[in-house]
């Protein structure tokens, strides 16, 4: 294999858990090689998750921004206006991180979520994605991926739920779920 770096578009989608901490995992081997990481998550905010202390500690290697504020009510009508503000500035953010070539690596955390839902428009991700400067890697995760987006992708990985602790009413765990 050469070495020869290209740059990747990468999907975590499917309904079983592991999506988000996959991308976060890849982070972690990105920035030991030397690359720069940029996660930008789409809908979280408010709520207090582990690993914005952990990449804390990677200074401007590894940066981590919640975009969002945590609970997203959605469908139709039911979409707060607030939240598309919310998800469009995430996406001006994330569109001038994937262009200006200054990141190796930018996760788009959750933005799968947020075209399903329709408060971002799949036809100006792919523009994006198909203008991206080569060498830079692109995650995106959530469940239901557009398929315009899957096209364009070189990985797409559809996690399948065999089961989930939540299923037996156990809570979510601290340090496990967030
Ligand atoms: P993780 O962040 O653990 O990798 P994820 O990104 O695959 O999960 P999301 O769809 O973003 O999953 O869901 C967010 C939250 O729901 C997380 O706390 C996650 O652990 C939990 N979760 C994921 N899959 C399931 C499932 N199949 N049933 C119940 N809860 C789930
Ligand atoms: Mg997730």
């Amino acid at each position: 294999m050469s070495e020869t770096r290209r740059g990747l578009v990468i999907v975590n989608t499917g309904p079983g858990k592991g999506k988000t901490t996959a991308a976060m995992g890849t982070a972690l081997r990105a920035v030991g090689n030397g690359l720069r990481v940029l996660m930008l998550q789409f809908l979280k905010g408010s709520w207090h998750y582990g690993e914005l202390d952990a990449v804390a500690a990677f200074g401007d290697k590894f940066v981590m921004k919640q975009m969002g504020r945590g609970f997203v009510k959605v469908g139709g009508a039911e979409t707060d206006p607030e939240d598309v503000k919310l998800v469009e500035a995430a996406w001006a953010e994330a569109e001038q991180a994937i262009l200006s070539g200054e990141w190796d690596l930018i996760i788009l955390d959750e933005i799968n979520y947020a075209i399903s839902y329709k408060m971002l428009g799949a036809e100006k991700v792919a523009d994006v994605l198909k203008r991206k400067p080569e060498q830079v890697h692109v995650i995106l995760t959530g469940r239901n991926a557009h398929p315009s987006i899957v096209e364009i992708a070189d990985t797409v990985t559809e996690m399948r739920e065999v089961k989930h602790a939540y299923q037996k009413g156990i809570m979510a765990q601290r340090g496990i779920e967030y």
